[in-house]
């Protein structure tokens, strides 16, 4: 028989723990050193250089290549042009830096390899996951009829919160089981309200779920980017004149684009007296339950009929990872689906737990066993006061943004994120050359690599936006990067402004 092949897989042999070790102690280094490879977040190649760089990668080999090999090939072509996530300059999104818990535990996952699908193929860490989500439920609030399941993501949670709540309102109005039967003809007057800032996965949702993208009513915003509860109830009243159905809210708990937490205990009220499906996509914000100052912001998530919470967000994990829960377990059986090869109805009558009841993956990641490390090893106190930390900074950042009138501050950071722009010194009252230089601030500093944040728009504006996320951020690290940004901008408002001057005279 030919071994060759025996070798690349975990056994009881030194040949094949010698190669695992080797292999994880070579990919460990690879990481380690990139660390102080650099100080930047970014290389700052061209997306041409990086083409290029990949292209070396692109040839297969017929015959396996030595580790060394690969691994320069790797670190030339992926991990020297990556955008380094841990760097406390890499501001842009909500892309965290993992804490070093989660990457062990993905050593431990990647190994095992159980599949959360079935109890079969994960009999223990069925039962973590489970006692994870038990752990959350409590600390949400829910009493013991909640329960959850881990996911993907925020998108595939939102997703499921639209999910159950659809076909239970198909059930309600129209006495159709959705899961059997389909949609009925009428499902298109089903209506969902969120405000403004909502994640697009909401719309997306309703998009793939049937109801279409016209099924989303955009409520009003107050002035602090919230669901306003009192142009709801107005909008509600509205679509019921019109012989529409409202049958659901989705608030948000901490904003994409500005952190805003919505109040959930106004939304929540409406939500009762109307006989909507609240749900909650604390996606972001869902990491203020631990946070020791602002926990308050979430103290009404318990009132949701159902949660969206991202841990590859705010909970520093690797991604992916991210749960979805409600605050009826009965809920669950909207979507319960019985496979005789995976969880055949003997199973449930024996009481055995299998996850792909509560879920819309099959093949499903064990990711609880990240955040279950990382608490364990930090333990939840500390991880709060992370949390907070954070969001000092970004509060503080914004107090220097306003000191400064080469700045305009758009919003008062509730959450870790803040939006602002550069104020050229002349020509400022040019909407159009103002946004060209924050966009050419963004850009230059992309480019060097130096400094990496995001571009949005608001109110036709653009604006610079900091996620500050990184724990390893400082008020000093802060207060040099916003000097580094006014110097470029300078330098772009001086080479523009004389190019625009002359456009402006002829114009
Ligand atoms: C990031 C985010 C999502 C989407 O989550 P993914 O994990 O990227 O799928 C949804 N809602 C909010 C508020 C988010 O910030």
């Amino acid at each position: 028989m030919n071994t060759n092949f025996t070798q690349w897989f975990l056994h009881a042999s030194d040949e094949s723990q010698n190669r695992y070790q080797t292999l994880m102690d070579k990919a460990v280094k690879l990481i380690t050193d990139q660390t102080t490879r650099t100080n930047h977040p970014f290389s700052g190649a061209s997306r041409q250089e990086i083409e290029k760089a990949v292209k070396k990668v692109r040839n297969i080999p017929t015959v396996g290549q030595e580790i060394d090999v690969v691994m320069e090939e790797i670190q030339n072509g992926l991990v020297k042009n990556s955008l380094w996530v841990s760097h406390p300059a890499a501001m842009a999104h909500l892309h965290c830096p993992p804490v070093l818990p989660s990457l062990a535990a993905e050593v431990i996952i990647n190994a095992l390899n159980q599949s959360m699908d079935s109890w079969d193929q994960s009999p223990a860490a069925t039962y973590f996951e489970t006692e994870l989500i038990n752990f959350f439920a409590r600390k949400i609030g829910y009493s013991h009829e909640g329960d959850g399941v881990f996911t993907s993501g925020g998108t595939q949670s939102n997703y499921m919160g639209l999910l159950l709540a659809r076909n239970k309102a198909c059930q309600t109005y129209f006495s159709v089981n959705v899961h059997k039967e389909g949609l009925p003809f009428a499902a298109n007057k089903l209506r969902i309200l969120c405000s403004e800032h909502a994640h697009f996965s909401v719309q997306q949702s309703a998009a793939q779920l049937g109801l279409g993208m016209n099924a989303i009513v955009k409520v009003a915003e107050n002035d602090k980017h919230q669901l306003c509860p009192n142009d709801a109830k107005k909008k509600i009243e509205k679509l019921r004149v019109q012989g529409l159905l409202p049958f659901m809210v989705v608030a948000t708990a901490g904003t994409t684009d500005f952190g805003s937490v919505d109040c959930l205990s106004e939304i929540a009220k409406f939500a009762n007296e109307e006989q909507l499906w609240l749900h909650v996509d604390a996606a972001y914000g869902g990491a203020l339950l631990f946070s020791h100052q602002y926990r308050h912001l979430v103290s009404d998530l318990c009132l949701a009929d159902s949660i969206t919470i991202d841990f590859h967000k705010l909970y520093y994990q690797s991604i992916s990872c991210g749960s979805f829960f409600v605050k009826d377990k009965k809920d669950f059986q909207q979507i319960a689906y019985h496979a005789d090869y995976l969880n055949s109805e003997e199973d449930q009558e024996d009481g055995i737990i299998n996850l792909v009841e509560k879920s819309v993956q099959t093949t499903k990641r064990f990711d609880a066993l990240k955040l279950l490390m990382t608490f364990k090893l930090m333990g939840t106190d500390l991880f709060g006061e992370m949390v907070d930390y954070t969001i000092n900074l970004a509060k503080e950042t914004a107090l220097l943004l306003k000191e400064d009138l080469s700045f305009e501050v758009l919003n008062e950071p509730e959450i870790n994120v803040v939006l602002f722009r550069y104020l050229p010194s002349e020509h400022f009252e040019d909407q159009t050359f103002v946004d060209e230089i924050n966009l050419g601030i963004q850009r230059a500093f992309y480019q060097s690599g130096e400094l990496i944040m995001a571009k949005t728009k608001q109110d036709e504006k653009v604006y610079l936006k900091f996620t500050m996320l990184n724990p390893l951020n400082t008020i000093s690290s802060m207060q040099a990067h916003l000097q580094r940004v006014k110097q470029v901008g300078e330098k772009i408002e001086k080479e523009q402004g004389e190019i625009w001057y002359e456009y402006s005279i002829y114009r």
